[in-house]
């Protein structure tokens, strides 16, 4: 089942929402389901690197 939950990052903390929009600041909440690729990922290119080099 996929999840309804949304966030919204545009504070110090994530603010949760079952809303389509932050109810603090009503700008758009994203789904919270990690994206397959994120580029902010700070262990992203290590991750890729480590699986990598397993598969080599
Ligand atoms: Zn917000």
């Amino acid at each position: 089942m996929k999840s309804d939950i949304r966030v919204c990052r545009d504070h110090d903390r994530p603010v949760y929402t079952l809303s389509s929009s932050c109810p603090e600041c009503g700008s758009d909440a994203e789904n919270s389901a990690p994206a397959p690729f994120n580029p902010e990922d700070p262990y992203g290119e290590y991750r890729r690197a480590l699986k990598r080099r397993v598969r080599d």
